[in-house]
């Protein structure tokens, strides 16, 4: 099988449903105050006064204060306030955080799939770099900031003993428009878009994918790497420095793609872990459409 066999599936982008994914960073924690300070505020009075005697201590303590306060024994600084509950310390509706961008093909979010291509879909990256990792061939780069997170992964691979080599990273459209008119050629279009990425569609095109493999060249680029150590080392580990196996088994209807254990994504680690939790699948994650084909 030839190399070219990996070249096959990159995935493309998706713009469309960018509001669905927005993840709540701490929007209960305003809301959770509030309360919190007025229950306070009302329990303690009863405590203050000498009116209250013990049935007010223990509700202060129990926190149902407000029905059994006396209403002669409120502080001044108490007795100014309504005695509902204090609207004006409601917080305002939480900022929510950006929603992740998932249709700039610079965001770190972008969604390439076989539905949502790269716009423009001649895209390059501009901050491309060498990841200081080992390598099937020279010249092999990627974002600046995936190559980081490559050279800490290979690292923290190589320090339990698993050695990973680096077999493709970033791919021009033009490198991918000649790979898949080849596969064209060869087998049709059909036969094309089984193995390999229509152009702009391919996932690698981002900058944020590679490729990896095992050192000792077993199962290179083939659905058993994922049996070899390094292929099990990688999907237990990747999320933790920012990768995500991005075509996972049983997830075909979804992603479109076969599963590909050597096909990392880079989406950082905390949009990593957010992916593990919710089963895998960057699409689901996201939620966004599933993408298992190019569309009529
Ligand atoms: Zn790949």
């Amino acid at each position: 099988m030839s190399v070219l066999r990996g070249v096959v599936p990159a995935l493309a982008l998706a713009a469309v449903l960018l509001t669905s994914c927005s993840q709540p960073e701490d929007p209960d924690q305003p809301t959770a105050a509030a309360p919190a300070v007025s229950t306070t505020a009302t329990a303690a009075a009863p405590a203050t006064t000498a009116a209250t005697a013990t049935t007010a201590t223990a509700s202060a303590v129990t926190s149902t204060a407000t029905a059994t306060t006396p209403s002669g024994s409120v502080p001044a600084s108490v007795a100014s306030e309504p005695a509902h509950p204090t609207p004006t310390r409601i917080p305002a509706p939480p900022t929510p955080s950006p929603a992740p961008d998932h249709g700039s093909p610079a965001s770190l979010q972008v969604l390439v799939n076989k539905r949502n291509p790269l716009h423009p879909t001649a895209w390059a990256p501009a901050d491309l770099t060498a990841p200081d990792v080992r390598a099937t061939r020279a010249g092999l780069t990627l974002r600046a900031e995936a190559a980081a997170a490559a050279e800490d992964l290979f690292a923290a691979a190589a320090a339990e003993g698993v050695d990973l080599t680096l077999v493709s990273a970033y791919r021009s459209y033009s490198y991918q428009q000649g790979t898949y008119a080849g596969w064209v050629q060869q087998h049709g279009r059909a036969g094309a878009d089984r193995i390999s990425a229509r152009p702009g569609h391919s996932e690698h095109q981002t900058g944020l994918a590679m490729d990896v493999g095992a050192v000792s060249g077993a199962c290179t680029l083939q659905a058993c790497f994922g049996n070899t150590p390094e292929g099990a080392w990688v999907a237990l580990h990747a999320a933790e420095h920012g990768w995500i196996v991005r075509y996972p088994a049983g997830a075909e209807d979804i992603t479109g793609y076969s599963p590909e254990p050597w096909h990392l994504r880079y989406v950082g680690t905390e949009a990593a872990a957010d992916v593990v939790r919710s089963g895998g699948v960057l699409e689901t994650a996201w939620g966004l459409a599933p993408a298992p084909d190019y569309g009529p």
